[in-house]
């Protein structure tokens, strides 16, 4: 039987709800109990796949090729458990399938309304079962009291009334902020937020309180008192120097024995948090420190990079090393030597992105990791970046470029670009083939999820995974063209990861170099604090040789 936990937020948006589930999630396991966590999204956009990492953080991508928040992939680096669509949904979405229905005549004669066909949509959601799953966390975006949100808490509290309430938990993480002038924490927004959501008919079970620091018993005790709560059910959240803290933290306070009584079950298994120790400790006691540079567009906003940054931090425990990150926005190469920002970095990774700003930095950063052998780590557009920068300068075709950019019109145009980057229009996923034209729709329309591809035998991205196939998760609409693979290869460059049918460079490297890889897909996506991604790990290896050396 499958348990339900919500989780909701008030007060203010970005508490950390989704890290609160992920931990609670990882707690649960460690009690030998299987999870599986769910985000559901008041926003009216279908997916976030358009939305902009500027404002809402980087979009995650499943294997089955869904484009999700980017909490689905705190849910896989603290569980493990790989997500899948049917883990993600938006009220957009929930309502395209809601229209999709009554255009089919599913509901002939009904007046459509929120209440209940939208409400039936979103439960049919989140009961979509999956096996070995004993508790089902479903993290509800946004704060209570939003005017998008209501139908999920709607559906959320008809859930528990279907489902037997014993049967179901509600978690609230709230805010209690600190007062200088007074010197005084307060709690009054969160008794609020509890009112507002007693309002729609859910009374939470537990409270997760988040504050720069940690809260004294008295207020605890207060809290528990004035929003109806049992004393051990309100959960302080201190800020944490990392997010790998949460679980032993959480369960010290005895998070995951709160839940579990709130369900009733009271002679639970231990918890085994041995891994979870092990890697709090990694971190807070490094044996030495790398600098890797991050040349990209979004670098004002930390999330727009979150795999990356937390993959860099796996790849660090994997190494006993702490990396720390300088975040270098490409443009400023378009008009400085990158020299002064680059020199002392240890390695130098250019992440993923779209369209043409800052690409010309890109090339150029790329170009200096070349020349001078520092550790270079292209992500899906920094091997793109990568492959221009080496058919200019070393096979001389100056007018080398992405497809990308001249479609947008901003610089050369078709005529004059040379496209060594070129827009895929037929492909083959999963045996079966997909086509797509210049003029589809912009949602959904790239190359997405996993795919696989096939390494070079004795390459060093073989040797790194320790296989010659491998599947890894893609998000792009442009290809490396395969027909410069040969000359590029004379040249000392390898072609080390193909697809199966070998039109579609996956990987290359550059041969005497310590460490240069470019890859189409995002390794990042798929590294663990428990299991860092081997091309992470090898990244941050060659960043501590590098850091001898200079
Ligand atoms: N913009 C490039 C493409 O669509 C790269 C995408 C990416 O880096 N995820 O192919």
């Amino acid at each position: 039987m499958t348990r339900y936990i919500f989780i909701t937020g008030g007060v203010v948006s970005s508490l950390g709800k989704g890290l609160t589930s992920a931990a609670l999630g990882a707690l649960l396991q460690a009690r030998g109990y299987g999870v599986r966590l769910r985000k559901l999204d008041p926003y009216l956009n279908v997916d976030p796949g358009t939305l902009s990492p500027f404002e809402h953080g980087e979009v995650f991508v499943t294997d089955d090729g869904a484009e999700t928040d980017l909490d689905i992939g705190h849910y896989e680096r603290f569980t493990g458990v790989a997500a899948s669509a049917l883990d993600s949904t938006s009220s957009g979405r929930i309502y395209q399938s809601v229209l999709e229905k009554e255009r089919q005549g599913e509901y002939l004669g009904d007046t459509i309304q929120v209440i209940p066909h939208v409400t039936d949509e979103i439960k049919r959601f989140i009961s979509q079962e999956f096996e070995n799953t004993d508790f089902m966390l479903c993290e509800l975006g946004g704060t209570v009291g939003d005017i998008e949100g209501l139908p999920f808490f709607e559906a959320i509290r008809q859930f528990a009334q279907d489902k037997g309430t014993n049967n179901c938990v509600f978690i609230h993480v709230t805010l209690i902020p600190y007062l200088d002038v007074c010197n005084e924490i307060k709690t009054k927004p969160t008794q609020h937020s509890v009112k507002e959501l007693r309002s729609i008919g859910i009374s939470p079970d537990i409270l997760v309180c988040r504050s720069n620091l940690p809260i004294p018993d008295k207020e605890r005790n207060k809290i528990a008192l004035f929003c109806n709560v049992k004393q051990n059910a309100v959960i302080s959240s201190p800020d944490l120097k990392s997010i790998y803290e949460a679980p032993t933290l959480y369960h010290e306070q005895g998070l995951d024995l709160a839940v579990l009584n709130a369900f009733g079950l009271e002679n639970v298994p231990e918890a085994n948090l041995k891994k979870w120790y092990e890697v709090k400790n990694r971190i807070a006691n490094p044996e030495g420190k790398v600098r890797v540079a991050i040349v990209g567009k979004y670098t004002g906003l930390d999330d727009a990079y979150k795999s990356i940054s937390e993959a860099l931090t796996h790849g660090g425990i994997a190494n006993h090393v702490e990396v720390e990150t300088k975040w270098i926005q490409a443009e400023v190469f378009e008009e400085e030597d990158p020299a002064p920002y680059l020199t002392g970095c240890h390695a130098i990774l250019i992440p993923g992105g779209f369209g043409k700003r800052g690409s010309e930095g890109k090339i150029k950063a790329a170009g200096f990791a070349r020349r001078n052998r520092i550790p270079y780590f292209g992500i899906c557009l920094g091997m793109q970046m990568a492959v221009i920068e080496l058919v200019r300068d070393v096979l001389g075709i100056d007018s080398a470029g992405s497809e990308e950019f001249s479609l947008e019109g901003i610089e050369n145009s078709v005529e004059e670009l040379t496209p060594v980057i070129f827009y895929l229009k037929k492909w083959i996923q999963n045996g079966e083939k997909v086509t797509r034209t210049s003029n589809d729709e912009m949602g959904a329309t790239m190359r997405l999820g996993a795919y696989p591809a096939m390494l070079t035998e004795g390459s060093l991205v073989a040797e790194i995974y320790g296989s010659n196939e491998i599947s890894e998760r893609h998000r792009h609409r442009y290809e490396v063209d395969i027909k410069y693979k040969d000359r590029l290869e004379k040249e000392g460059v390898v072609f080390s990861g193909l697809s199966p049918d070998g039109n579609l460079p996956e990987i290359m490297e550059i041969k005497n170099h310590p460490w240069f890889v470019g890859v189409q897909f995002h390794p990042e996506l798929k590294s663990q604090p428990f299991s860092p991604h081997p091309l992470f790990a090898g990244f941050i290896e060659a960043a501590i040789k590098r850091s001898r050396l200079v």
